[in-house]
């Protein structure tokens, strides 16, 4: 079976040949149809996220459940599922009442290594490793949505919607008539300006230093875009809000960004931080400057309940009020792993997704 092995940091990632353990108890095997090419894809390449090597990236995946392990109850052979990349428990307070991100006896993903590589085991990465045939989670790993979805659709909802949407709808808990500003206008940005869409913003500022993103944003549903490159992004949101925005959303990952997104706040105003900088990076902040009530925000996952939250967009999508189509920049075969890399890195693709069915 096919799928993409990183070895760490400067090395090439291969596409290769892997084994995949069965199920075992409690878990389910996913032969996957289409994956999604995700920034924190290539963190992990980068280095920004640090992962132990070596391991099967991907966690933005659907597909068909094809085997079950034992005591599986909540999903059934041939259901069409997207992969959840989150660890929960499903039994602790935190889960009980409907907050898995916050789980507190998550398993470790670092502690599932479902392939063998040359006689080595791979780990997963992020509960997911779906840049692969199939793979082996959890039973709670794999939401069951409507099959009429198309699978190179559905995986985007994994990561890339969930997150940009969540950090709108679930996490910031926009109003309608509020203002906001997404920072940064890629695949997760874009996906909270279509939260603000449907959360029923006033104003949805899209910022970006490429020409090419603020236009994806207009089609997404921006009222107003800023072009950081040639104006200061803090004084236009200022401006085009009287003051400053009620919401601000960093979906970069870069110090001097969130900087600006905190700054564009107006009172009472919340920043949410999307974005992923590298691991054990600090920020400072006039402490003063929160004065007037407000606040930043941290955001796991868009605040997922997969069970909830995934069906639904899928239901969003199917009524045509959630843009997933456009979001599609590119498909790839897995073995243009490299070029799908390239691409990313250039800022050319809202999303990239990989076909994996005809290997
Ligand atoms: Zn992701
Ligand atoms: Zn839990």
């Amino acid at each position: 079976m096919k799928a993409a092995v990183f070895w760490g940091v400067e090395k090439p990632v291969s596409v290769r040949d892997v084994k995949l353990k069965d199920p075992g108890p409690g878990e389910v095997r996913v032969r996957l149809k289409a994956a999604g090419l995700c920034h924190s894809d290539l963190s992990v390449i980068d280095g920004t996220i640090p992962y132990p090597v070596p391991v099967v990236l991907g966690h933005e995946g659907a597909g068909i459940i094809d085997a079950l392990g034992t005591g599986v109850t909540s999903v059934k052979e041939g259901e069409a599922v997207i992969v959840s990349t989150l660890s929960h428990c499903g039994r602790c307070p935190a889960c009980e009442v409907g907050k898995p991100t916050q789980c507190r006896n998550a398993p470790s993903p670092k502690d599932s290594l479902p392939f063998t590589v040359d006689g080595k085991p791979a780990f997963q990465f992020a509960n997911a490793s779906v840049f692969a045939e199939a793979t082996v989670v959890r039973e709670q790993g794999a939401i069951p949505i409507d099959k009429r979805v198309p699978f190179d659709r559905a995986c985007l909802i994994g990561c890339g919607i969930m997150t940009g949407f969540g950090a709108v709808i679930n996490r910031a808990k926009v109003e309608t008539g509020a203002t906001m500003a997404v920072f940064g206008v890629g695949g997760i940005g874009l996906n909270c300006v279509q939260g603000g869409v449907l959360a029923g913003a006033a104003k949805i500022i899209a910022v970006d230093v490429m020409p090419q993103k603020l236009e994806w944003a207009k089609r997404f549903g921006a009222t107003h875009t800023v072009d950081s490159s040639k104006e200061d992004a803090v004084a236009a949101v200022r401006d085009l809000t009287g003051g400053g925005a009620d919401y601000t959303f960093e979906a970069v990952g870069n110090i001097a960004v969130i900087k600006q997104a905190l700054e564009a706040l107006g009172p009472g105003g919340a920043l949410t931080i999307v974005g992923v900088p590298k691991m054990g990076t600090s920020f400072d902040f006039v402490v003063h400057g929160l004065y007037q009530n407000k606040a930043i925000l941290g955001c796991r996952y868009g605040t997922a309940r997969p069970r909830v939250d995934f069906p639904m967009l899928a239901e969003l999508y199917l009524n045509g009020r959630l843009k997933i189509d456009e979001l599609i920049t590119q498909h790839y075969r897995l073995d243009d792993f490299e070029t799908a890399i390239a691409d990313l890195r250039h800022g050319s693709l809202a999303r990239g997704v990989f076909d994996l069915e005809e290997h």
